[in-house]
C-alpha cells in the first residue's frame, strides 16, 4: 500500500502547483498521475495567464474581478471572483521568482496581451506556449523538494471511511495491478472533460475522471451545461488556434470578406467573449454567409515578424493541419468545445463535501467562471486554486491523526474491474465512445433547445445500457490501454448526463448556455447554480438547486462588448 499525508491525483499546472505548496508547507505530499507530468493537458496552453501586475495605471485587481463576473454572466461566485483576481499579480510573481520565463516589454516588465472580455491587456505570456513553460517551472520546483511522482498510476475510485476522503484506489498501468493509496487528504487536480464532445481542442487524456469519481462518491458537480465552445478551433482537426492571435489583431471574416464581429459586439469585436464570438461564427454559418462550414482567421495584416515572434506555434499548427501559411493565407476556422465551466463543487479553498477531499483547476467548480471563462482565466485558475487547496490541505492533515485504509474500496474496484476483463460479448468501447460524443455533440452543442435536449437524454439513457456491456478485447496486464480506454469511456458517460440535464433544465439564456427558446438571461428564477447528485449507473442524476450565487459588488447587469 501507498501511503502519503496528502496525495494530489493528476500532475497538470494545478496538481503540481498543490504539490509544490504542500511540499514547501513541509508536508508529505506525492503526486498520482495517468501520464508524466510534462505530458499534461495544460501543455497545450498557449495564449497566457491573467494578472493585473499594476503595470498599466488603469487596470487593477479589481477590475479584473469585474471582467470576470461580467464574462461569467452573473453566474460566478463573486468572492472566489475577487480572490483569485487579489491573488493574482503575487502568485505571477511567485512564478517569476522560482524561474518561469515571461515574455518582456523593451523595460524588462512582464508584457501583457489583450484578450477577449477583458478592460485592459492583463494577459501575461511566453510567446504562445505559456502553458509548456510553466508546466516546467512547476516540474523543477518537484524535482526540488523530491516529491514522489506515482506516473502512468490511473485512479479509479475515491475511498471514503466514516466520511472521511482517505484517499484512492489506483490501477498500476505497468502491471496492472490496482493499489490502494492511502492519504490524510486528497486533492483531484485531474482536468477537463473535452473527449466528451465528438471534437474539441483537447487532448486524449481530458476524460473527466476525477469529476466522474468524485461525483461516483458522492460530491456534486455544479454548473455542468456550461460548456465553453472556443471560436477558433482548426476545421480541419479541431485544433486551437489561441486566442492571441485575436489579442494580437487577427480578423474574423465571412465569406463576403466581412469583419462580421462588429455587428454582434460593436464596441469589442473580436475580442468580445468567447460565447459572443462564439454564436456570432455560428450564426454567421447557419445563415449561409460561412465558407465550407467555416469562417476564417486573418493574420495577414499583423506582418511576417509580428507573426514569427508572437505567434509561432499557432502558424505552425495551421500550417501543419491546413498546409495554408497564416503569414499569407487567412485560416478556416470554427467554434470547437474547449473548456469545462462546471465541475467538482468546492469552496474557495477547494474543499468539498466530504472533509479530506479538495479539487483544484478544470476538474473543479469553486466557481470563477460562472456561465462563461474569460481567456487567460483558466491558467491562474490552475494556479491560485491549486497553491490554495494545498495550503487548506496542509493544515486540515494537522488536525488528523490517521487514517485508515479503504480494504473494502479496493475490493469492490477489483472485482469490478475483474469482471469487466471476464466480460464478452457486449459493447466495444469505442463504439460506446463515439455514440456518447455523437449524443453531445448533436443535441448539447452551442445553440439548444427542449425539444433536442430531451432527445438527447433519451440517447444518453441508451449509451448508458450499451456502457454497461463493454468489453475489452486485451486481457493482459501490462500496459492494457484497452482497459483504460474503456474505463475512461465509463466517466465520460457519467459526465455526460449532468450537462445534458442540466442544459434541458436551465430554461434560460446565459453565458455559454445558449437556449433558442429561452433567449434571455431570467436572473429571478436562474441566479443559482445547479448541482448534480449522482444516483447510480442506472439512473439520470439527481438535479438540485439549493446553491444559490454569492454577488459582492456587482449586481446583474446587461452584458454587452
Ligand atoms: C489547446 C488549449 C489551449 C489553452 N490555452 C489556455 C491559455 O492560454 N490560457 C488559459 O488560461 N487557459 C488555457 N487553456 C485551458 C487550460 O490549459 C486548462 O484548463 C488547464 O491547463 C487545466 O489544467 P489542470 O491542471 O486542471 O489539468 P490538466 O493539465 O489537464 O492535467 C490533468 C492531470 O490529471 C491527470 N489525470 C487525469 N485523470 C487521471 C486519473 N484517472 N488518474 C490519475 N491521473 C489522472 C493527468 O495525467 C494530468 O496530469 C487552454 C486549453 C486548451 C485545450
Amino acid at each position: 500500500m501507498i501511503k502519503h499525508d496528502i496525495v494530489v491525483i493528476g500532475g497538470g499546472l494545478a496538481g503540481m502547483r498543490a504539490a509544490v505548496e504542500a511540499a514547501e508547507r513541509g508536508a508529505d505530499v506525492a503526486i498520482v498521475s495517468k501520464m508524466h507530468p510534462v505530458r499534461s493537458h495544460s501543455g497545450a496552453a498557449q495564449g497566457g495567464i491573467n494578472a493585473a501586475l499594476g503595470n498599466r495605471e488603469d487596470d487593477s485587481p479589481e477590475n479584473h474581478a469585474f471582467d470576470c463576473a461580467k464574462g461569467s454572466d452573473y453566474l460566478g461566485d463573486q468572492d472566489a471572483i475577487e480572490v483569485m483576481a487579489e491573488d493574482a499579480p503575487g502568485q505571477i510573481i511567485w512564478l517569476e521568482h522560482r524561474g518561469c520565463i515571461f515574455s518582456r516589454l523593451p523595460d524588462g516588465r512582464i508584457a501583457q496581451r489583450p484578450f477577449g472580455g477583458a478592460g485592459s491587456p492583463r494577459t501575461c505570456y511566453s510567446a504562445d506556449v505559456t502553458g509548456l513553460v510553466i508546466l516546467h517551472t512547476l516540474w523543477e520546483q518537484l524535482e526540488r523538494f523530491k516529491v514522489k511522482v506515482y506516473e502512468e498510476y490511473f485512479a479509479t475510485a475515491l475511498c471514503v471511511e466514516d466520511g472521511i476522503g482517505t484517499g484512492v484506489v489506483a490501477y498500476n498501468m505497468r502491471n496492472g495491478e490496482l493499489e490502494l493509496v492511502t492519504a490524510k487528504a486528497t486533492i483531484f487536480a485531474t482536468g477537463g472533460a473535452g473527449r466528451v464532445y465528438a471534437k474539441t481542442t483537447n487532448g486524449y487524456a481530458s476524460t473527466g475522471d476525477g469529476m466522474a469519481i468524485a461525483y461516483r462518491a458522492g460530491i456534486p458537480l455544479m454548473d455542468m451545461e456550461f460548456v465553453q465552445f472556443h471560436p477558433t478551433s482548426l476545421k480541419e482537426n479541431g485544433v486551437l488556434l489561441s486566442e492571441a492571435a485575436r489579442g494580437e489583431g487577427a480578423y474574423l471574416l465571412n465569406k463576403d470578406g466581412e469583419r462580421f464581429m462588429f455587428k454582434y459586439a460593436p464596441n469589442k469585436g473580436e475580442l468580445a467573449s468567447r460565447d459572443v464570438v462564439s454564436r456570432a461564427e455560428w450564426t454567421e454559418i447557419l445563415e449561409g454567409r460561412g465558407i465550407d462550414g467555416c469562417v476564417l482567421l486573418d493574420l495577414r495584416h499583423l506582418g511576417r515578424e509580428k507573426i514569427l515572434e508572437r505567434l509561432p506555434q499557432i502558424r505552425e499548427l495551421a500550417l501543419d493541419a491546413t498546409g495554408k501559411d497564416a503569414i499569407d493565407t487567412p485560416i478556416p476556422i470554427l467554434p470547437g468545445m474547449h473548456y469545462t465551466m462546471g465541475g467538482i463543487a468546492t469552496d474557495k479553498d477547494g474543499a468539498t463535501n466530504i472533509p479530506g477531499v479538495y479539487a483544484a483547476g478544470e476538474c473543479a467548480c469553486v466557481s470563477v467562471h460562472g456561465a462563461n471563462r474569460l481567456g487567460g482565466n483558466s491558467l491562474l485558475e490552475t494556479i491560485v486554486f491549486g497553491a490554495r487547496a494545498a495550503k487548506h490541505a496542509a493544515s486540515y492533515i494537522n488536525g488528523v491523526k490517521d487514517v485508515t485504509p479503504s480494504v473494502k474500496t479496493l475490493r469492490s474496484e477489483q472485482d469490478r474491474i475483474n469482471g469487466i476483463l471476464a466480460r464478452s460479448g457486449g459493447e466495444r468501447h469505442s463504439h460506446v465512445r463515439k455514440a456518447v460524443n455523437a449524443a453531445m455533440s448533436d443535441h448539447a452543442f452551442i445553440f439548444r433547445d427542449a425539444p433536442t435536449l430531451t432527445n438527447g437524454m433519451d440517447a444518453l439513457r441508451k449509451v448508458r445500457e450499451a456502457a454497461a456491456t463493454m468489453t475489452v478485447q486485451d486481457k493482459s496486464k501490462t500496459f492494457n490501454t484497452d482497459l483504460v480506454n474503456l474505463l475512461e469511456t465509463e466517466f465520460l458517460v457519467d459526465i455526460a448526463q449532468p450537462i445534458m440535464l442540466g442544459a434541458l433544465n436551465r430554461d434560460e439564456s446565459r453565458g455559454a448556455q445558449a437556449r433558442t427558446d429561452f433567449p434571455d438571461r431570467n436572473d429571478e428564477k436562474w441566479l443559482k447554480h445547479t448541482l448534480m447528485h449522482y444516483r447510480g449507473q442506472t439512473s439520470d442524476p439527481q438535479a438540485d438547486y439549493s446553491r444559490k450565487v454569492t454577488i459582492t459588488k456587482w449586481q446583474p447587469m446587461v452584458r454587452t462588448y
